[in-house]
């Protein structure tokens, strides 16, 4: 490594705590540098070119290097870096977003909030939620139903609603005690479902369970219901088809919001640009997203909901009518501004079109790698995907932790040119949504290749088969 790349080594190493840093595994090993970006690929700081099977972490959808991107940025910024949009203040990005937002929004979702990210989103969905109840004279209303596994980020609301119990060892997250905010039902895991249950027996298991939680809470006392479309970080995992309607309809019979978490599948990831109408055929209350709005260029994340939310009811406190909730940075004219150039460059592109006349060749190209022996499962729609590897298909038995199954063939992957994510014993897969099919090809290639190197080197180790 050359000077320059061993000082930012060396000050990454010594100065940065990175989000889920594994604090025995950094001081080692180091990080891995990106510099620079185009189309679907990223380079190292050594000049080494990687296809971006993750696009980012979600959120590339409209790839790398985009010049109208940074001059729509760099424009914003000259003429208006900044100003606040907290009671009547405004700008015209934030206006002219919240708009077009509208526009693509299922049914009668009129009305953003903007935010910085997924978790402030997750928060300020739960702060409208109790607010909507407070004007509806209904202030009982105030308990959270999220799903297992979820992943809804990482403020200290967002982190408790998401319900995976190793990022909440340690932390006093305000779930599932007595008195506590948030109740966890079980997730849809269709790889995982009891063995001979039929897709529509497990979806009513599930149904019932969601009913019988909300009879032993009370709908008096549950102001929500949030839900991933498709659990992006639990490994792709897609409900029994009819799972969210049911959910929905239990919900609307109930009086509880349903928040669709679209920070992954809204802008393109599943072919439209808000998923919940139009592949689940349902109209949530709420609509959380971030990620694909800009594109990864700069943070931004909004919550979509309908102009009812905010009526009154003639039994509400009358006092009550700010709703006391705002971040510095909410409506950002930069931000929005890429917002607004993110979805022209989207739909002038038709990448939603893109997406859906491609997934099924993605989800054909994975498939080979189902013949690898360690490999249990082949999920994904769209451009999401997740491979879940297994030491023995017959039982679904995962490898023992101390294998890094996971790491292993990420590493593998990254070894020969590709980027991919591991979650434990999976590999997730979310390129830009401009990926070609030949790109597809060559990314289920290397995979194929890595998972193969993997295999080897556990037959070696004996470590595999047990
Ligand atoms: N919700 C979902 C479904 C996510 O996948 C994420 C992040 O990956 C979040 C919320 C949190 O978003 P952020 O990291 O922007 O706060």
């Amino acid at each position: 490594m050359n000077r320059k790349a061993d000082q930012l080594f060396d000050s990454d190493r010594k100065h940065l705590l990175h989000p889920f840093a594994e604090l025995s595994r950094l001081p080692e090993e180091g990080s891995r540098f990106f510099s620079s970006g185009k189309g679907v690929w990223v380079h190292g700081v050594d000049g080494t070119r990687y296809l971006d099977g993750i696009g980012g972490l979600w959120c590339v959808n409209i790839g790398y290097g985009r010049r109208e991107m940074a001059d729509a940025i760099a424009e914003q910024a000259a003429q208006l870096p900044y100003y606040n949009t907290f009671t009547d203040m405004s700008s015209a990005p934030a206006a002219l977003l919240a708009r077009k937002v509208a526009q693509l929004a299922p049914g009668d979702l009129d009305r953003t909030f903007f935010t910085t990210g997924g978790s402030t989103s997750v928060d300020t969905a739960v702060r409208l939620a109790h607010f909507h109840f407070q004007l509806q004279g209904k202030p009982s209303k105030k308990l959270v139903l999220a799903r297992q596994n979820a992943y809804h980020g990482s403020t200290y609301l967002a982190a408790s609603i998401s319900g995976i119990r190793r990022n909440l060892a340690g932390f006093h997250h305000l779930a599932d005690g007595n008195g506590a905010l948030v109740r966890h039902l079980n997730c849809p895991n269709l790889y995982r479902a009891p063995e001979g249950m039929s897709e529509k027996a497990y979806c009513a298991a599930l149904i019932d369970e969601l009913k019988a939680k909300i009879k032993t809470l009370g709908a008096e006392n549950i102001a929500c219901f949030i839900a991933e479309p498709i659990m992006g970080a639990a490994g792709v995992l897609i409900p029994p088809s009819e799972y969210h309607q049911q959910a929905w309809a239990v919900c609307r019979r109930n009086d509880i919001l349903y928040i669709c978490d679209e920070v992954v599948t809204a802008f393109g990831r599943l072919g439209w640009m808000f998923a919940s109408l139009d592949e689940f055929g349902i109209v949530p209350d709420m609509i959380v997203c971030a990620k694909g709005i800009s594109s990864g260029y700069i943070p931004l994340g909004a919550v979509v909901f309908s102009s009812r939310l905010l009526e009154r009811a003639s039994n509400a406190d009358a006092d009550l009518d700010t709703f006391s909730h705002g971040f510095t940075y909410s409506g950002h004219p930069v931000a929005c501004a890429a917002g607004l150039k993110n979805i022209e460059i989207m739909e002038r592109e038709g990448l939603c079109e893109h997406v859906r006349a491609t997934g099924p060749h993605f989800a054909e190209a994975l498939r080979s790698l189902a013949t690898l022996e360690i490999v249990g499962d082949v999920r994904g729609r769209g451009f999401m995907h997740a491979i879940e590897f297994t030491c023995r298909r017959e039982t679904k038995e995962s490898f023992d932790a101390s294998v890094g199954i996971g790491k292993r063939v990420a590493k593998a992957a990254f070894d020969r040119g590709l980027v991919a994510r591991n979650v434990e014993d999976m590999i997730i897969l979310s390129p830009p949504l401009i990926m070609d099919a030949d790109q597809i090809d060559l990314l289920a290639q290397t995979l194929h290749t890595a998972v193969e190197a993997v295999m080897d080197d556990l037959k070696r180790e004996r470590l595999w088969p047990t």
